[in-house]
């Protein structure tokens, strides 16, 4: 068979033969710089030692149907793998890719629900991820497996965002946690500033969405350092390490391996949020003013919180604060952050109720300098973290 065409009987017969295993490649969180998951990769080990990759086989087992059958043997395979991981670290997240058929037929769910059920795994030590290819018929079906998984505390993850096989349109219609971002536009940034846009432009709007972000196909040390600035939770790629054999991804987590990692980036990515809040503050009071009230029922859905513990300001001073360091700067900027938050709030409901525009106009100025206030602490705190990060 070697040089010549798979046959889906091929794929059968290695299926059968045990020829088939997942690689696990690391996730690791640039917040602190260690492994805190892995995807599952399926693996194809022929006889004589040589590997096929899942592009090369997957395809036709999904074009033939074959891909109901490997899921049903290999998901047991996996369970039992996120198993022997769990006990060297017991909070592994493992990201488990799904085709169209595993959510078209109720075999996944019925899976997970019963191992979940009987704690041999927690719905945190495995996500799902899925491409458009995965949900493209949306059919109710499909939607249910979602809503299903959901409901087993399980997070599903959006693949290759950033390619054909990940639309903006499934952003809306999927309950995701997380979306990891593409390795083609990640490695292209290297060479050109609109894929670098793109990769910017995708943390931020996972940002306005509360969804986590992650990076794949990490090949250098500068595209893992630029990732790292911008925000973004979760690191994959070879530079950190290539899908690895599922005892010798188990090693290397009891090896405990460190990247670089910085809370700067969730600085920056909570400074993005905070301003956004801002900009929806600012924005409503003057569309509120441009239309008649009759129509503000007609107005975008902005999701605009006030509460401050909502932004994301607030998430990352309690996250400095419970490392135990450093806790006298976000003391600092607590009580202008709360204060602005407060103004934001009293300012939309002045532009609602008030007729007059000099109170509208004074609710704007106490909403700036309270803003103003935040923004000096912040980059007091900036000049601080990255002259530390620097020396
Ligand atoms: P994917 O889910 O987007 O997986 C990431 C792919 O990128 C993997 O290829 C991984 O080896 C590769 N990769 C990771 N880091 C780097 C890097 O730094 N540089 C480069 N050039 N590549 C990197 P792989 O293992 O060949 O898998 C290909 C695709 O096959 C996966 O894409 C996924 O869509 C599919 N697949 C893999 N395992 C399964 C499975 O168990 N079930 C299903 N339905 N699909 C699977
Ligand atoms: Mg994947
Ligand atoms: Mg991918």
């Amino acid at each position: 068979m070697y040089g010549t065409e798979i046959s889906a009987q091929d794929i059968e017969a290695a299926l059968h033969e045990g020829e088939l295993c997942f690689y696990y490649q690391p996730k690791v969180s640039f917040l602190n710089g260690s492994i805190v998951g892995g995807e599952a990769l399926l693996r194809w080990i022929k006889p004589d030692g040589s590997i096929i990759p899942p592009g090369d086989f997957l395809p036709l087992a999904e074009s033939s149907g074959l891909i109901s059958d490997i899921t049903a043997v290999m998901l047991t395979e996996l369970i039992a793998d996120i198993e022997a991981i769990k006990a060297v670290k017991a909070d592994i997240q493992v990201a488990y890719n799904v085709a169209a058929s595993d959510l078209n037929s109720p075999y996944l769910v019925k899976i997970l629900r019963s191992v979940i059920g009987s704690r041999r795994i927690g719905s945190g030590n495995i996500q799902i991820e899925i491409t458009e290819t995965a949900v493209l018929d949306n059919s109710d079906r499909i939607q249910r497996s979602l809503l299903d998984l959901v409901a087993l505390g399980i997070e599903i993850v959006m693949d290759d965002f950033g390619t054909g096989y990940s639309s903006l349109d499934l952003l809306s219609r999927v309950p995701f946690s997380a979306l990891k971002i593409d390795q083609g536009v990640v490695g292209r940034m290297a060479t050109d500033a609109k894929n670098t846009h793109i990769v910017t432009s995708s943390l931020d709007m996972a940002r306005e969405m509360s969804l986590k972000t992650v990076a794949e196909g990490i090949e250098t040390e500068a595209t893992y350092a630029f990732l790292m600035a911008a925000g973004c939770n979760e690191a994959q790629g070879f530079w950190m390490s290539e899908p690895l054999p599922r005892d010798d991804f188990i090693s290397l987590l009891e090896s405990k391996p460190q990247w670089p990692s910085s809370s700067l980036g969730l600085l920056y990515s909570a400074w993005i949020s905070h301003m956004s809040y801002r900009r929806k503050v600012l924005d409503t009071v003057h569309i509120m003013t441009q239309t008649s009230p009759e129509d503000w029922e007609n107005l975008p859905k902005m999701n605009l919180v006030h509460s401050p513990a909502h932004c994301r300001l607030s998430e990352w001073h309690l996250v400095k604060g419970s490392s135990g360091d450093d806790t006298s700067d976000f003391r600092k900027l607590d009580d202008p952050h709360r204060l602005m938050h407060a103004a934001g709030e009293s300012l939309i409901h002045t532009t609602k109720t008030s007729q007059s525009t000099e109170e509208i106009t004074k609710g704007i100025r106490i909403f700036l300098e309270y803003s103003d206030r935040v923004d000096a602490e912040v980059s007091k705190i900036v000049e601080r973290w990255l002259g530390n990060a620097i020396n």
